[in-house]
């Protein structure tokens, strides 16, 4: 059978490991499995989250609120931004589909970072853009720009803090940056691990509202999977100039998101203090991955987020770090596929990273 040819060369996106294929891999138990591959919030969501997706069960025969009323209430408050300035996708993965398949077509052009979210290519391919990337591994906006000038892109991506490698960019060097490029290209800002770099450093914090307010062209886009712990929700959002929201919604398909999570994310923003208190444990744990990094003289890239990034030696192979330690119950991330001799490694629970820096030890 024939297929649509834009697909022929597109590797299916790997995610990290679910617990379940490891059970039935490995033949290891649920409960010695831990999974530090997806950046997901190691403590879940907060406890008022969970009441209101109970009390939510019973309306489950009907289609959810299109107009998604009460989540984009909900954002629009928190965010200082009109409900004219928000599609909500189906995580933010579906918004970046959602903005590729609006602006760009096969004589498109697209920048991205050289190591970055695996998706932005995927998305690109599947309507035939032409991929361009920077050369370093962090984002450096001189390239960025140099790339603007000689290429003209339609779409520029900016990962800020970056997955898989955590750095994130200056805001004030941002909006520099997004003044001196023309409304013709889109500026994708994604900030999915936002609600860490803010809380780290104010120097990194970028607010949608700046953004929306200064410039037609840029889109921010955030998401409940990572410091709210929905992941399993599958809820994100773009915030931007009415025009753009207004594109992008043709190609948002109706009810794309349940009225479970619908309900989910809006109670999620409501629980700042849950979210903060995650993100404040998050970095003091983080604080054993550097100690680690350090004992072992291996590189650790400064993190924004809620995962390190470890540069392995060049004796260790990352792949085959990542498989022994998956033998043992432990899921990270291999970077090899990204270039890197590294490793991606969520910053799980106390419990957790003792797990993990035990076995970690013993094959670094
Ligand atoms: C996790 C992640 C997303 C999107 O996650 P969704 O679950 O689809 O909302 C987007 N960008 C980056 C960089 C991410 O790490």
């Amino acid at each position: 059978m024939k297929f649509n040819k834009k697909l022929k060369n597109i590797n299916t996106y790997e995610a990290g490991k679910p617990i379940e294929l490891v059970v039935r891999e490995f033949g290891i138990e649920p409960k010695d499995i831990i999974k530090l591959a997806s950046n997901e919030n190691p403590y879940g969501c907060s406890p008022k989250v969970q009441d209101a997706v109970a009390a939510t069960l019973p309306n489950m025969a009907l289609y959810p609120d299109d107009s998604m009323m009460k989540l984009k209430d909900a954002l629009a408050k928190k965010y200082e931004v009109g409900k004219n300035n928000l599609i909500i996708g189906s995580g933010s993965d579906q918004v970046i589909e959602f903005i590729m398949h609006a602006k760009a077509d096969e004589n498109a052009k697209i920048v991205i970072n050289s190591v970055t979210f695996a998706m932005y290519e995927i998305y690109a391919r599947h309507v035939g853009a032409e991929v361009i990337r920077t050369q370093s591994q962090e984002h450096n906006l001189d390239e960025f720009y140099e790339l603007y000038k000689r290429e003209n892109p339609d779409i520029i991506f900016l990962c800020t803090p970056n997955n898989p490698t955590g750095d994130a960019i200056d805001a004030q060097a941002l909006l520099e940056f997004l003044h001196k490029i023309d409304n013709d290209t889109l500026v994708v800002v994604d900030c999915a691990y936002m609600e860490y770099a803010a809380y780290k450093e104010s120097a990194k914090k970028i607010t949608p509202k700046e953004l929306v307010d200064r410039f037609e062209n840029v889109i921010y886009l955030g998401t409940f999977s990572k410091a709210y712990g929905l992941g399993g929700m599958r809820v994100g959002y773009g915030i931007s100039s009415e025009n753009i929201i207004q594109e992008l919604s043709k190609l948002r398909p109706p009810f794309n998101i349940t009225t479970l999570s619908l309900e989910a994310a809006s109670v999620a923003l409501e629980d700042e203090a849950f979210v903060n208190s995650c993100i404040a444990l998050n970095f003091d744990e983080m604080k054993r991955y550097e100690a680690f990094a350090n004992e072992k003289q291996i590189d650790i890239i400064e993190s924004y987020t809620n995962f390190v990034t470890l540069c392995l030696h060049e004796m260790h192979k990352s792949t085959q770090i990542c498989d022994a330690l998956l033998r043992q119950g432990v899921i990270v991330r291999d970077l090899s596929g990204y270039g890197m001799n590294a490793i991606r490694i969520t910053v799980g629970t106390k419990e957790q990273n003792s797990r993990f820096f035990e076995l970690a030890s013993v094959l670094l």
